[in-house]
């Protein structure tokens, strides 16, 4: 038996059992030996346990007997001793007969739940694994059992019912293990050493069966770092790729269009654009593409850097992308660039959306093909097949965490080989951004530009609405204007919808029926969308009704107040951007989130940070600690895998070595050593992505 043996090979698991595992995801030895115990019941310690109500447990006990209550509801009592001779009573509402029919008699349970007191202690609706055979079966795995901790597996109907339940599992690994198969190290022997990592057979052996803590731990430790090394490698591979195939386009070192431009600008530069501009050119004197993330919290000036950088390029004949991630974005940039650079004559800047008229759309493509079209601004549109460049050499994706890994590809698949510039205002914590970005180079934008004034944001219910549309009229009358937002929420869209819809409508009927009032939502015709849009840059509409649409990029610096409604339902990433919506200008700016009185404790806390902190730094570690690097980032579409073990958030610091080690093995050639090359090759690494 090796690692790629089939399931087979076990003991006790015939065709029916390997076929279910194999849809389960385990189609060999190795598949199995890394599905972990989700838990580890500890024996010694549930005989401690001093039982008192309201207390989460796991006991361990006897199965002593069972009948049906009949009440108001019928119930299935079963009653349950523990080791220390308690007597608790399990309580099943629900499934009486197929609880009834599985715990017989003494049958031997781990019990988990919340412990009642009515009448005596019970635990309603327990989960359970049994861990005892049926009485008089002669079970020669029960020394599995009684070992101090007991590994606690993952399982599911589909699995129970081929026997394939948390003890299934128990025995098929312990057969395995006490087989005398060999488990080839795959990590090398100098990293090994270096992090004083226990050797991939006992980790193995240990993250199933540990005698102790310590053994628990160290198995753990190693086989996180393991993930981690192999992910760190993979990034490091691809970026090696990519940096195989030289430069064939190059931008400009000095560019008068940009020159130019500094000379028009209302305002300098400030040092951080000077600095992140000068910083992404010197990655791209050299023949190796350029991968940049420029990170730079809301309104620091993102899009004028990469404006910048990209006129080294238009300056040289190299087309450039735009990428950004909505419509009403993407026709903001294209009006910004035009406004930045009035209509010089050889930079054509165009604009391709969704939906355009068949005839437009294939001019606009044929200048792109030619090479006429020096700046294309769009949206996912530009990810079609038949759109092609001459000679593209830099990819921007503005918000480029609302794009997935694979479109980011699949653009600079359309140039050759080009640089690529991804731009974000989340700002992500270091430890993530390794993780995330590997890859990418680095480059942040720390300080706004000088004069803004600080965001003043507060909190209220929404019994104190009145109030709030006094101090809207009064600064629309002196002049700002206000957005108004609702969430929408993919699963209750039609509703939201309704509710921003009839808030716009009763708005302008009954509370600003004197002010210009208008609505925005993804729902509408595009026109209508540009139409609202540039009125109320243009401030013929004083107050915008709208939803999530406004929430990246949008630029309208005489804004100034932004109210949100329900502002619970968002989550702070999100309320953190919109309010980068306002505090763009030179008079003060307020943030005003509105929510009823009854909101969940994480609720409270992101409100609460938002009001005390505008450091979009601060706020994202704090949204990381409420809800994880998976919601914060949308997993899947940032390309993070799952990993079975290894938590970014808190193994930092295995992070970042494994980081450092695997730059010292990606290098070209030694990728090429046999115990990565088998790792590489056994075609699938610990993660799912
Ligand atoms: P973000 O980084 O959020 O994308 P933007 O690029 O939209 O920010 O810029 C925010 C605002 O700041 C814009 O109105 C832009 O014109 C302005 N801005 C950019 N750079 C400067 C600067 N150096 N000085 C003053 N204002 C600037
Ligand atoms: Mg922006």
């Amino acid at each position: 038996m090796d690692l790629h043996s089939p399931l087979t090979f076990i003991k006790g698991i015939g065709e029916k059992k390997a076929e279910v595992l194999a849809r389960n995801g385990i189609s060999n030895i190795q598949d199995l030996l890394y599905y972990f115990p989700r838990r580890y019941l500890d024996r010694t310690l549930t005989d401690n346990i001093l039982l008192k109500q309201g207390d989460s447990v796991t006991l361990l006990g006897k199965v002593v007997d069972s009948y049906l209550h009949h009440g108001k509801k019928t119930r299935l009592v079963v009653g349950f001793v523990t080791q220390n001779g308690e007597r608790i009573q399990l309580v099943f509402f629900k499934g009486a007969p197929f609880f009834q029919k599985q715990l017989t008699k003494d049958k031997t349970l781990a019990v988990t739940g919340r412990l009642e007191y009515y009448r005596g202690f019970q635990i309603i609706h327990p989960d359970y694994e049994i861990l005892s055979a049926e009485p008089g079966e002669a079970d020669t795995s029960n020394l599995l059992h009684v070992g101090r901790i007991i590994p606690l597996y993952p399982s599911n109907d589909s699995l129970k019912k081929e026997g394939m339940d948390s003890r299934g599992f128990r025995r098929a690994l312990s057969r395995v293990l006490d087989s005398n198969i060999s488990i080839p190290e795959v990590l090398p022997r100098e990293v090994i050493l270096k992090n004083k990592l226990l050797p991939r057979q006992d980790a193995l052996k240990n993250i199933h069966f540990p005698d102790s803590d310590e053994d628990w731990q160290a198995a753990t430790r190693r086989l996180k770092y393991e993930e981690l090394f192999f992910f760190q490698l993979l990034l490091i591979h691809k970026m090696n790729l990519r940096r195989e195939i030289k430069r064939e386009l190059w931008p400009l070192p000095h560019s008068p269009s940009y020159e130019k431009l500094l000379k028009a600008l209302p305002f300098s530069l400030t040092e951080d654009q000077k600095s992140a501009i000068a910083k992404i050119q010197s990655f791209t004197a050299g023949d190796e593409p350029m991968a940049c993330l420029l990170q730079g919290d809301v309104g620091s000036g993102k899009t004028l850097t990469a404006l910048s950088v990209a006129l080294h390029y238009t300056d040289n004949q190299i087309q450039v992308v735009f990428l950004a991630p909505t419509e009403i974005l993407a026709r903001q940039h294209y009006q910004t660039i035009l406004g930045y650079m009035g209509n010089l004559p050889f930079l054509n800047v165009e604009l391709l959306l969704g939906g355009e008229p068949k005839k437009s759309r294939q001019e606009k493509l044929y200048r792109m093909k030619m090479g006429e079209s020096m700046i294309v601004v769009g949206t996912h549109a530009l990810f079609q097949e038949d759109i092609e460049f001459r000679d593209l050499g830099l990819v921007i994706i503005d918000e480029q965490h609302k794009f997935g890994v694979d479109q980011r590809e699949a653009i600079r698949s359309k140039g050759k080989n080009p640089d690529l510039l991804a731009m974000t205002a989340t700002p992500i914590p270091r430890t993530l951004s390794l993780t995330l970005y590997g890859d990418l180079e680095l480059v942040i934008i720390k300080n706004k530009p000088a004069g803004r004034q600080p965001i003043d944001t507060r909190w209220f219910f929404d019994d104190k609405k009145a109030g709030i549309y006094n101090s809207i009229r009064k600064y629309v009358t002196q002049g700002r204007q206000c957005y108004i937002v609702y969430p929408l929420v993919e699963e209750s869209e039609k509703l939201d919808l309704n509710s921003c819809v009839e808030a716009y409508e009763n708005l302008s009927r009954n509370i600003f029926p004197d002010l210009k009032i208008g609505l925005l939502h993804g729902k509408m015709k595009n026109n209508d969308k540009t139409r609202v849009m540039d009125d109320f840059k243009h401030n013929k509409i004083q107050i915008l009704v709208t939803t999530t649409v406004v929430e990246v990029g949008v630029d309208v610096p005489n804004a100034t107040v932004l109210v949100v409604e329900h502002a619970d339902r968002f989550g702070l990433s999100q309320l953190h951007q919109l309010r980068g919506r306002v505090g763009r200008g030179a008079h003060k700016s307020f943030c005003i989130l509105i929510t009823g009185q009854n909101i969940s404790q994480d609720g409270k806390e992101r409100l609460t940070a938002l009001t005390e902190t505008e450091d979009g730094f601060k706020l994202s570690e704090i949204d990381l600690k409420i809800r994880g690097p998976g919601e914060l980032l949308g997993v899947r579409q940032s390309g993070l895998p799952e990993f079975k073990l290894a938590d970014i958030q808190t193994d930092e610091e295995l992070t970042k070595n494994a980081r450092i080690d695997a730059l010292d093995f990606g290098k070209p050639g030694l990728m090429e050593r046999e115990e990565i090359k088998s790792r590489f090759s056994e075609g699938r690494i610990l993660f799912t992505n």
